[in-house]
């Protein structure tokens, strides 16, 4: 009987635990049910992510706090290195990466990304007074420095060019991010800036003496990186994206940000 009683306390204070726990929710910092959706970027990229003062601006952070506002959750930023965006996702870091970032096979191995939300072209920056004039000219002579950010689809191409075009892997500089690319061409270390056409744009219009080559290179498809094994993430991101593109939201972010031509 004694230890019949026993048991049944030993249930009864689990029962009771896994009760307070269920109703614990509201108030509770994230203890059981998710409430915070991390994003990691790198707020170097206008007019997808960029820093007005203290504050986050740009198309992804927009559109990254309209999904956390569909699925009821509060949007935490997290500003990091391109480079380290994917495996923060992959080891559950952060929930996604929104960062202009393109769908590419190699990141695939590591991550899903969502639908597509948005498109890129690869361009050329160069100054307004150098030699090169078109694409075809920027095979040069072996001697052209190229910068980069690091770890972009940028700097995959231009290492995969210059590889093809007899270069060598130091003609390719590669950058914390690409205004620190641009700077560099300003100050004549690198000939020319491999990098989106949009943030190519942002520079140029932000800084003198430069300009975007004509003809474009490669187009890419801008996703949501979400963790492997986060496949609920996914379907929701998936369907807030359906959603904000019906309701017309998305395509009103995009052209607050990109005024069309
Ligand atoms: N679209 C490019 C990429 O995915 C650059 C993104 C970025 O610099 N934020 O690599």
């Amino acid at each position: 009987m004694k230890k019949f009683l026993k048991i049944t306390s030993i249930v009864l204070v689990i029962a009771l635990v896994a009760v307070f726990a269920a109703c614990g929710g509201k108030g509770d910092t994230d203890t059981d049910e998710k409430t915070t959706l991390v994003m990691a970027t790198n707020a170097a990229f206008p007019p997808y992510e960029y820093k007005e003062g203290d504050n986050f601006a740009g198309i992804d952070i927009e559109i990254a706090q309209a999904i956390a506002d569909k699925l009821g959750m509060t949007l935490e930023i997290k500003d990091v290195e391109f480079g380290s965006i994917v495996g923060g996702v992959q080891t559950g870091k952060f929930d996604m990466g929104i960062a202009g970032m393109t769908v590419t096979d190699e990141r695939l191995e590591s991550v899903n990304f969502s639908t597509s939300y948005a498109t890129g072209i690869q361009v050329v920056i160069v100054t307004e007074d150098s030699a090169i004039k078109s694409l075809d000219d920027l095979k040069g002579d072996g001697s052209m420095k190229f910068g980069v950010q690091q770890d972009t689809t940028g700097d995959i191409y231009a290492s995969a060019s210059v590889e093809e075009d007899g270069y060598g892997e130091e003609n390719v500089i590669r950058y914390k991010t690409g205004a620190d690319a641009v700077q560099a061409l300003k100050t004549g270390k690198v000939q020319a800036v491999i990098i989106d056409n949009e943030p190519a744009k942002s520079f140029v219009a932000a800084n003198e003496g430069l300009k975007i080559l004509d003809g474009t290179w490669v187009e890419e498809n801008y996703a949501i990186a979400i963790a492997k094994e986060n496949t609920e993430l996914l379907e929701d991101v998936n369907n807030a994206l359906a959603e904000l593109k019906s309701e017309g939201k998305l395509d009103s972010i995009i052209s607050k940000y990109i005024p069309a031509e």
